[in-house]
């Protein structure tokens, strides 16, 4: 054996690269060297971005910024542990307190992400003797916190409340399979806003149809939170159903501007998952930094109300000015506008494109959407003047023409 080399056993991993390169779904990531905001420095190039999914502007806002840095001063980098070992502040407690009653809901669990809070709610509240029943659009951190629990689960088409309904009234007329007796939850999830198609959940007759049933809703409120119900309420507020949607889950690191999730709801729900859900058993809290930015975050959506009415019109405006150039924007209905290419190609050679005009937006391709459905997904903000917007329109109707996407 004297020099042979050993078989480097994960080999496979440059041809499964090779294989994403050769199939155009391959992205290199980009690196930004600037804050977020509206204009950033990508590969060290100025650019305006579309990309980020800091709706308000608060990432760089005066008064979270301030806030961070305090609780830096205050309380140092780091919290320490884990919530249940020495990881729990007043800044952890207070944050909760404000979501709360900003959510209209008796408690509220922050986690350190949205994704944590989807996977450590939805397999600690539900098991075998339960059924989930979601949304086929649903976000990947709800796919993965279904694998992650023992219930049983059956999937509805995207947005569909009579193929819902059916689903529902069979279980609570058939109960658990081979006579195992009636559930003891069904628990109907969806996301509020679907994160790459920008469209609404249809949550009246999601709720009316789970109430029909027996059964619970748990809406994921990820892109709704910040923009739409009174002062970025949610979805919920959106619609009047406070009261009736069991579980809200939202993330702080979008229109909230820093990074964390939550689950808000009601107490007994807070007090079970302090105890047995697995992020926040297993993994520390937020630093102090990070808990201090967003409660800032939530009293500015409150007293400034400005913000959203300026990331609605914005929304409203650049949506009106992508159809009239001709391009599809999906089904839409908020700031999330995916401008549809079809293939992964295409969508990565328009991105390229448009970076080089100085627009930054990226594509999402097979496996995030399905393979003939690439697009760039783009978002404005409150923080996009018009003037950014109007270079914005300019370089999708020059490379749009260029490309023959548009135009013919
Ligand atoms: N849920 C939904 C619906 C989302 O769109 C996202 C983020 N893409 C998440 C959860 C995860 O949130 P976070 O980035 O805070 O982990």
């Amino acid at each position: 054996m004297i020099g042979s080399s050993p078989r480097d056993p994960l080999a496979f991993l440059a041809d499964d690269l090779a294989a994403l390169r050769e199939a155009g779904l391959y992205r290199p990531l980009r690196v930004m060297s600037s804050a977020q905001g509206p204009i950033v420095s990508i590969d060290r190039k100025r650019a305006i971005s579309l990309a980020s999914n800091d709706y308000l502007g608060l990432t760089h806002h005066p008064r979270v910024r301030e806030a961070a840095l305090a609780a830096v001063r205050d309380f140092g980098a780091g919290s320490g542990a884990v919530r249940t070992i020495a990881g729990t502040m007043t800044l952890h407690e207070d944050l909760e307190s404000e979501l709360a009653a900003f959510k209209g809901v008796e408690a509220v669990l922050t986690f350190q992400s949205g994704f944590s809070a989807n996977t450590g709610l939805i397999p600690t509240i539900t098991g075998e003797h339960d059924l989930i029943v979601s949304d086929a659009l649903n976000h990947a951190s709800i796919i993965d916190a279904m694998r992650l629990s023992k219930a049983p689960r059956k999937v509805y088409p995207h947005g569909d409340v009579n193929a819902l309904r059916a689903i529902l009234d069979e279980a609570a007329a058939k109960g658990r399979p081979n006579g195992g007796g009636a559930y003891r939850l069904i628990l109907v999830v969806t996301d509020g806003v679907f994160s790459m198609d920008g469209d609404i959940a249809p949550l009246p007759g999601i709720v009316d149809a789970a109430e029909a049933a027996g059964a619970a809703v748990m809406v994921d409120d990820a892109h709704a939170s910040g923009v739409l119900g009174r002062n970025g309420r949610g979805s919920v507020d959106h619609f009047g159903l406070h009261g009736r949607v069991a579980i809200q889950v939202g993330t702080l690191s979008k229109a909230v501007g820093v990074l964390g999730g939550y689950v808000a709801g009601s107490q007994d729900l807070r007090d079970l998952l302090t105890q047995r859900s697995r992020p926040f058993l297993f993994s520390t809290s937020h630093p102090p930094a990070v808990a201090a930015a967003c409660s800032a975050a939530i009293k500015v959506m409150q007293d400034e109300p400005e913000l959203i009415e300026r990331l609605w019109a914005n929304t409203r405006r650049f949506k009106a000015e992508l159809a009239r150039l001709g391009f599809d924007t999906g089904r839409s209905e908020t700031p999330i506008t995916p401008v549809m290419m079809g293939d992964a190609r295409t969508a990565g050679r328009f991105s390229d494109r448009l970076l080089q005009l100085g627009v930054f937006a990226q594509p999402v391709v097979y496996p995030t959407v399905a393979l003939d459905k690439a697009r760039l997904r783009t978002i404005v903000t409150a923080a996009h003047t018009d003037e950014l917007l109007d270079t914005c329109l300019a370089a999708f109707d020059s490379i749009g023409r260029e490309m023959g996407l548009i135009g013919g």
